[in-house]
């Protein structure tokens, strides 16, 4: 089908009309030759400006445009001038024009090869809008990340790292721009692995590991010691959609401060204030748990009573503060003469209890003896005096009879009184008696 120039100038025209861009068409004078009613409503041109009897050359509709500002400030016959020059060249072209309305148009122009000019307008407005909707809500979302106070990374499914913060950076002592949009999260576990954070080890044995972990999508917490010490709580969640895990978000904060908090209420919980030993609770909880091992595994375990003697008389005649020094230097100078197994707790007042580990009765009062002798001799000084003090003491072990705490207390203090009985600054071993009840 051969077409003459009219007709292949109605096809023309039937596409260009069904075009959604602006189109126009001219030839090698530059003059206008085909237009779409879409270029005249893009750019607000009047209908008497593109009359079909009367096409206009490209110079009127230029210094149609310069007169009303379409191409910013500046001389108008000029700039119109300047645009039919460059035209003449007849070179192709896309550039962006923001119209004084704000409306981006996108311009593309193209020769044709038997001389002439297609121009295709389209308006971008919409488009750039969105575009710049979707960076902003990026940055915005970057922002949220990077002031949370967490270190976060999101993984996909192919394993890669589509988020992340910087606190997530800086917990892994990863360096600022070594993380990027798609790494794999093998690349980065390997640099985690080499800083150190998943502790000694071989490298690639930490990298399987953690990828065998995340691989899973599953929900896991666990928690690292980075090599200066800072503990690291990691939590992984499965990003789910539609029921299909997706991916993973991996979350890691920094509980140093927590774990810190954490050993100082239990410290504070299980200690006496005055003397840094064991408390009553603490004590005896420990000691429960010892003469259980004892049984368990069929070893001594001895429990000694201790208490000042006339104690009453320091405080009434040094003070309190004196009676205070006291305690906290008989306590001291015991604390420091007992094995690390050992344990020494203030029950209450000037009465205190030491739970000797494995050794034979014999040796428990040997202890007990050199704890005596110690006290007695230590010669404290407060407030420019000297005040003498000492201590009786009543021992007994587990054995026959006596297997609970309760009864091991009992036969200790009965021994305790018994040295205060008997005079005081001794030592008193519960013999080989019955446990008490009727025999
Ligand atoms: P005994 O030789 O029979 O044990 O006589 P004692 O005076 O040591 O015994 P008593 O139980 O009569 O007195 C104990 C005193 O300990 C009474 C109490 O005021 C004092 N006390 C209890 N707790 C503290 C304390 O934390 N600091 C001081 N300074 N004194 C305390
Ligand atoms: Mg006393
Ligand atoms: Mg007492």
């Amino acid at each position: 089908m051969a077409l003459n120039e009219g007709e292949l100038l109605r096809v023309f025209q039937t596409i260009i009309d069904n075009l959604p861009s602006g189109v126009t068409l001219m030839d090698r004078d530059l003059r206008f030759v085909a237009w779409n009613s879409e270029i005249k409503e893009l750019l607000n041109f009047p209908d008497e400006l593109f009359d079909p009897d009367d096409p206009p050359h490209l110079s009127k509709v230029a210094l149609f445009n310069a007169q009303r500002g379409e191409y910013g400030p500046g001389d108008p016959d000029e700039q119109a001038r300047a645009l039919v020059e460059r035209a003449g060249k007849m070179l192709p072209h896309v550039f962006e024009r923001t119209r004084p309305d704000g409306t981006v148009l996108e311009i593309r122009g193209r020769p044709l090869p038997n001389g002439g000019f297609v121009s295709i307008y389209t308006d971008m407005t919409e488009r750039k809008r969105a575009e710049e909707e979707v960076r902003r809500t990026a940055s915005f979302l970057q922002a949220v990340l990077d002031h949370l106070p967490f270190g976060m990374m999101v993984v996909d499914k192919a394993i890669r790292c589509r988020y992340w913060n910087r606190q997530s950076e800086a917990l892994f002592d990863l360096p600022p721009g070594f993380v990027r949009q798609g790494i794999a999260m093998e690349e980065v576990l390997r640099q985690i692995a080499r800083n150190g954070i998943y502790g000694p080890g071989d490298v690639e044995d930490h990298v399987a590991r953690r990828l065998k972990i995340i691989g899973g999508f599953q929900a896991h917490a666990f928690e690292l010691t980075r090599p200066d010490g800072r503990s690291l709580r990691i939590m992984g969640a499965p990003v789910m959609i539609e029921g299909e895990a997706e991916g993973l978000v991996l979350l890691q904060e920094d509980i140093t401060e927590h774990k810190n908090y954490q050993a100082t209420l239990e410290r504070l919980a299980t200690t006496d204030h005055l003397t840094g030993l064991l408390n009553r609770r603490a004590f005896l909880d420990a000691t429960e748990r010892e003469i259980r091992r004892a049984h368990r595994y069929g070893q001594p375990l001895a429990l000694v009573m201790l208490d000042v003697d006339h104690f009453k008389r320091i405080n009434d005649s040094h003070g309190h503060p004196a009676g205070d020094e006291v305690l906290r230097r008989i306590a001291a100078t015991c604390r420091g003469m007992l094995r690390d197994g050992d344990l020494m707790g203030r029950l209450g007042g000037e009465e205190f209890a030491i739970t000797l580990v494995q050794p034979p009765l014999q040796v428990a009062s040997a202890v007990a003896e050199r704890l005596r002798k110690a006290v007695s001799e230590l010669g404290i000084e407060f407030g420019g005096e000297r005040l003498a003090v000492t201590i009786s003491l009543g021992i007994a072990e587990v054995g026959e009879g006596i297997t609970s705490l309760d009864h091991l207390i009992s036969r200790a203090d009965a021994c305790l009184y018994t040295a205060k009985r008997e005079g005081r600054n001794r030592a008193c071993v519960a013999g080989a008696a019955p446990p008490p009840g009727p025999a």
